[in-house]
């Protein structure tokens, strides 16, 4: 059974104006879904083809003959993320509960959460992705570079941003940094987040193992 290109869990110009129908038409549908195709090429023959895609990605880091299958791997599972961490209706309004207590507790305040996790996107240089994590039970903000999801550092990534440009460049040009706080006022999915934090262990987002069978 091939890698498969989980479907958007909204219509795509549902997160409008922060992120056109333009931008999640090329994003979803040539970046993500390159991102599969490479993939199932790349392990057609190999043992990795019957992995799960989190197998895959924590068995080919850091492994220098297996970078084209890690990077594609992890763009899948990282799109697959990102565009669970948005909904329609989510941003600053929709964050209650479990998680704004513990953003209040981690960060001192929810603005002083918002500064930190804009910073950390606009400072980080060339593509990546800015997380909002959980690590030995406390909340911090990391960027990753290119294609590196949290769960082969051992952090639990609770929140992702795309930092690429082909996620914002259509609509917001250089501005990364408007961007990242119309995901944060109007997008972020804070049941997403929620549950992940709830969960027994980090899991991916689709693609379970017994989806692989
Ligand atoms: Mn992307």
């Amino acid at each position: 059974m091939p890698f498969v290109l989980t479907p958007l869990p909204y219509a795509k110009n549902a997160l409008e104006p922060v992120i056109s129908e333009r931008t999640m038409s090329f994003h979803y549908d040539k970046h993500h879904r390159g991102y599969v195709d490479k993939l199932n090429k790349l392990t057609a023959t190999t043992p990795f083809a019957l992995a799960a895609l989190e197998d895959v990605i924590v068995r080919t880091w850091s492994k220098p003959d297996h970078t084209k299958i890690f990077n594609n791997a992890a763009q899948v599972w990282n799109h697959d993320f990102f565009w669970r961490s948005m909904t329609p209706g989510g941003g600053h309004a929709a964050l209650g509960g479990t998680l704004q207590k513990r953003i209040e507790t981690d960060f001192g305040s929810y603005e002083s959460f918002e500064e930190s996790f804009i910073a950390g996107a606009v400072d980080h240089f060339g593509s990546g992705y800015a997380w909002l994590v959980e690590e030995a039970g406390r909340l911090s903000i990391v960027a990753t570079q290119d294609a590196i999801p949290p769960i082969v550092l051992g952090l639990r990534p609770l929140l992702a941003c795309d930092l690429w440009e082909h996620a914002y460049y259509l609509d917001h040009q250089n501005d990364r940094e408007k961007f990242v706080r119309g995901f944060l006022d109007k997008l972020a999915n804070w049941s997403y987040a929620q549950e992940q934090l709830s969960a027994k262990h980090a899991a991916p987002p689709s693609q379970h193992p017994e989806a692989r069978l």
